[in-house]
């Protein structure tokens, strides 16, 4: 090992080898993929990690490096807050879109003495054997990359005794040679993946106080959309309860966009309008074009280019794919269904991850269960739903729930 050069020490100087300061690097996803663009497309998911941090009262600085973002504490801060500051932003980093991969960091000098000692750190109470990784985004460093993992590994061997091995370890350590330090990390936690909110524009999620849409709307964050949230209530013929809940999953959503919106419209009145209209058979899918409308209204004024909604094909008699045919004719925008080919399983099991589940569980009375018909139209003819429409003045009625939709800011910070 000795006989390794270690030139750079030498030029750093003591007070440089001391440098150990926590810091987060994050991986990009798909982001890379996108040539010319990408600079905007970094510089959006830079703005999405500001807003992700932002109300922790923790100063940041973001430095974007060759396929990686550094997340730093504004000013360098070391010592133990510092450590407890870069867990909690490594924690929020892990809701953020367009982001592989979250991995607690240390920057310290560049220097490979410094590097080995902070990988031995780092490795310390694992479990298994490992392997480190290195390389140099700076090929003027004295050490190579292999000359460079051979020293580390030797030294994490000697201080903890685990077992190398290069094809399948247990642990990674990986260490990358910059302009100016070394960052070493593990292999870090999983990301989002996906694309930076915002990227792929704004939608409007129709969202109930269900299980499904919220599932939606997060498949759709994570494709790049910023959403906003349209809840029906039944209000006045029901209590507010539908209303927490939507706040509640508004809220949980939150985590993966910063800056949400809710808006809710009392539907109750509207939907006894459309039952008196003579809607028999057709009551549930006439409810379901006329809040399509009244989405579509509020999208033109929020600048809201589709509309989301938990649709899953035949999970419901109102899912049939006649029906969904009849419902994507009340309006011009175009009707986002992530969840279409979904089975309930699967979108629960997501439900759970995100942590939407146990709020879509809790009891409400939904709007679609008032004035419900003895027997629902599988098969809805478009003729009918528009005839029913045309006595009731659906689009102006559509523009007036909109209008008079009530705005609540969920955001969480
Ligand atoms: P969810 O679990 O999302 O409520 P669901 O399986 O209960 O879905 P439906 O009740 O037929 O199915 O609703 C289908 C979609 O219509 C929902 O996913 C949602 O996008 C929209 N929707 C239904 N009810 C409401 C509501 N009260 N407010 C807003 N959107 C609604
Ligand atoms: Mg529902």
């Amino acid at each position: 090992m000795s006989a390794l050069p270690l030139t750079s020490r030498a030029a750093c100087g003591d007070a440089k080898t001391a440098l150990r300061e926590p810091c987060v690097l994050l991986k990009l996803g798909e982001i890379v993929l996108k040539g010319k663009n990408r600079q905007q497309f970094e510089r959006l998911l830079h703005d999405n990690i500001r807003r992700a941090v932002h109300g922790l009262g923790i100063r940041v600085q973001i430095w974007q490096r060759e396929g990686v973002i550094v997340l730093r504490l504004a000013d360098g801060q070391t010592g133990q807050a510092a450590e407890a500051a870069a867990d909690l932003l490594a924690g929020r980093m892990r809701n953020v879109m367009g982001l592989s991969r979250v991995c607690r960091a240390v920057r310290v000098a560049k220097d490979p003495e410094a590097a080995a000692a902070a990988a031995v750190e780092l490795t310390a109470g694992r479990h298994g054997t490992f392997a480190v990784r290195a390389r140099r985004r700076d090929k003027r460093f004295g050490v190579n990359s292999s000359q460079l993992a051979t020293l580390i590994g030797a030294r994490i061997q000697r201080a903890h005794g685990y077992p190398v091995n290069l094809s399948h370890p247990d642990v990674t350590v990986y260490v990358e040679v910059d302009q100016s330090e070394v960052f070493v990390f593990t292999e870090g936690l999983p990301g989002q993946g996906g694309l930076p909110v915002g990227m792929s524009g704004r939608a409007l999620v129709l969202m109930s106080g269900g299980i499904d849409s919220p599932v939606a709307a997060y498949r759709m964050m994570r494709r790049g959309l910023r959403c906003g949230f349209l809840h029906f209530s039944g209000m006045p013929l029901t209590g507010p309860e539908s209303v927490y809940k939507a706040y509640g999953l508004a809220r949980e959503l939150d985590k993966f966009q910063a800056g949400s919106r809710l808006f809710v419209v009392a539907f109750g009145r509207a939907q006894q309008r459309l039952a008196t209209s003579g809607a028999g058979r057709l009551q549930i899918v006439a409810q379901r074009r006329l809040m399509l409308k009244t989405g579509e209204a509020l999208a033109r004024r929020l600048h809201a280019a589709a509309l989301v909604t938990g649709d899953s094909l035949g999970q419901v008699s109102s899912q049939t794919l006649a029906n969904i045919t009849a419902l994507d004719d009340a309006v011009k925008l175009p009707i986002l269904r992530p969840l279409i080919g979904l089975d309930k399983t699967e979108i629960m099991a997501e439900a759970r991850r995100i942590a939407t589940l146990q709020i879509s569980e809790l009891p409400d009375q939904d709007c679609c269960s008032l004035l419900t018909p003895r027997q629902v139209e599988t098969r809805a003819r478009i003729e009918d739903l528009r005839r029913i429409e045309a006595r009731l003045d659906a689009d102006d009625l559509a523009e007036e729930l909109a209008a008079a939709a009530q705005e609540h800011s969920p955001a969480r910070s």
